[in-house]
């Protein structure tokens, strides 16, 4: 079963505001939104609104570095938003073997506590 079938996920439904969200920024081209299932106190997942093939990093294109520094970025303004700018982590899980659900490209930002390293 290919987990990367390129099919719609619920990050699109979530983006056309069809189901809730917490949202923590947005604007163009980034949405950042409260983890449903938060692995710290603070747990956002940074997305880009338009996929554009984009299920997972390592499926990105040269046209597409533009969004990823956008991604970073963005990052970066929800850690200053949350306080968490003296500790925070930013993970991006690629695949089925780091345990990727959501094939719509997403870095978890995650901070609000001691993390510790290396994560499992
Ligand atoms: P992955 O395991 O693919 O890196 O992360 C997917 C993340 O999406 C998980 O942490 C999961 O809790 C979160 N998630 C899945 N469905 C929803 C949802 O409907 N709403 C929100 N806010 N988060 C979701």
């Amino acid at each position: 079963v290919d987990a990367d079938s390129g099919a719609p996920t619920i990050f699109d439904k979530i983006i056309a505001k069809e189901i809730p969200a917490s949202i923590v920024y947005e604007d163009d081209k980034v949405l950042a939104f409260r983890d449903i299932n938060p692995q710290a106190p603070v747990h956002v997942l940074v997305i880009p609104k338009f996929r554009d093939g984009l299920t997972q990093l390592g499926k990105a294109e040269p046209r597409q570095v533009e969004i990823l520094g956008q991604l970073l970025y963005a990052a970066k303004i929800v850690a200053e938003k949350e306080g968490i700018v003296d500790g925070f982590r930013v993970v991006i899980n690629n695949g089925p073997d780091a345990c990727q659900s959501v094939y719509h490209l997403h870095l978890h930002v995650l901070g609000g506590r001691q993390l510790t390293w290396p994560p499992g």
